[in-house]
């Protein structure tokens, strides 16, 4: 996969441009708030129309401006595409090869990137949510039908705590709660199916990456932390049971606290450094190592699972890695389409080979490679 052009009108600030980029690494360089994110967010965008910085479709528009768009012409599933994105602050509009879409969902399966951002390293030390988003945003771009089961889930999840809530008030409701038991563990299932084997190739791939990025003195693995004790080897019939069964036994708990205490919800997933739990021992350059791995890997696991590299952008990854590091990154990255953001005049100097434009005042201007 790999973008031709990149239009860009109102687009926070970058006002009217369009961004050539070659097959290979594109280094975007300038200096602190010129536009660089911008861009790396905008070709985010098209994996299924949500910002990795902010939900508000307002602050993506330029500050005095009423709407914004962008244009994507690129090539994946072996045939040159187009796609749009109108942004207004209370809704979008999104074309794909020039037929009007009715949500942004219908970008998934079309476009494919990984981002690497400086929001992800709180992937290691926040909260299980952090994690449980790497996988499943990974596993819903690799297919709409996970997209579709993981909101299905959610919209049930916040109906069935309605309903623990509203039990104590009226006991005539509880013979309902069978009912939606049996229709969330159905979907719990098929979320936790896809995300156990997402983690076990994750967690493959990312070893491998990590042990080249550490020099072989770091072991990295991946867990899957059930809350409802499901284990790799569980067949999804078996999930299921295992997710009744916890519904079941939590049911007098619930309805007290008026939520849902297990479930695909409450799942984790452990990143484990030489076998410790990250989250409570990785220092900040094992953390950005770590999660560096992670995002190879997962490129490497949609590559795989999709039959297409995807596009692969990061958002300034090399500030704090040392040269061998940084060499070894764009290395690795051979065969897909990159697109790196940095300030630093000198990694645009390692570039053997690629594009580099500089960005100021959200005007982009292609420099010539020596
Ligand atoms: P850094 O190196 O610090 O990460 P950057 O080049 O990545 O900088 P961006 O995050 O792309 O910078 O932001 C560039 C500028 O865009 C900022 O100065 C910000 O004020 C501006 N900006 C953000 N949203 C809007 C908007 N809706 N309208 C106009 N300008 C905006
Ligand atoms: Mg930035």
């Amino acid at each position: 996969m790999r973008v031709e052009s990149i239009s860009f009108k109102n687009y926070r600030n970058l006002a009217e441009l369009t961004l050539e980029p070659c097959e290979g690494v594109n280094i975007i360089y300038g200096n602190n708030a010129q536009g660089k994110t911008n861009i790396i967010e905008a070709l985010w965008l098209f994996c299924g129309g949500h910002s990795f910085r902010t939900q508000s479709y307002r602050e993506l528009i330029a500050f005095d401006k009423s709407f914004a768009h962008l244009e994507c012409a690129f090539f994946g599933q072996e045939r040159r595409q187009t796609a749009s994105i109108t942004i207004e602050p209370a809704k979008r509009l999104i074309k794909i090869n020039g037929v009007e879409k009715k949500t942004s969902a219908a970008l998934i399966e079309k476009f494919c990137a990984v981002v690497f951002s400086p929001e992800n390293l709180s992937l290691i030390k926040r909260g299980p949510a952090e994690r449980r988003n790497f996988i499943d945003s990974a596993i819903c771009r690799e297919k709409l039908r996970n997209a579709l089961t993981l909101q299905r889930y959610n919209r049930l999840l916040k109906q069935r705590n309605a309903l623990l809530k509203d039990i104590p008030k009226n006991e005539a409701l509880r013979p309902t709660l069978d009912l939606w038991d049996e229709q969330l563990s159905t979907l719990g299932a098929e979320i936790v199916t896809q995300r156990l084997e997402f983690t076990r190739m994750i967690s493959e791939k990312a070893a491998v990456y990590h042990r080249g990025i550490s020099r072989g003195s770091e072991e990295l693995s991946l867990r899957y932390v059930s809350s409802f004790g499901a284990s790799e080897n569980d067949s999804r019939a078996e999930l299921k049971q295992k997710f009744l069964e916890k519904c079941k036994a939590n049911y007098q708990n619930e309805i007290f606290t008026g939520s849902t205490a297990s479930g695909a919800h409450r799942d984790d997933i452990e990143i484990l450094i030489n076998g410790k739990n990250s989250r409570f021992f990785a220092s900040q350059g094992q953390q950005r190592s770590a999660v560096l791995s992670l995002k190879l890997a997962e490129a490497s696991v949609l590559r795989e699972r999709m039959g297409e590299d995807p596009v692969i952008l990061f958002d300034d990854v090399l500030s704090e890695l040392d040269n061998d590091r940084q060499d070894y990154l764009l290395n690795e990255l051979k065969g897909c389409q990159v697109f790196i953001t940095c300030c630093e005049k000198s990694n645009k100097e390692q570039l053997n080979e690629g594009k580099v434009f500089y960005v100021e005042g959200g005007e982009v201007t292609e420099l010539r490679v020596e």
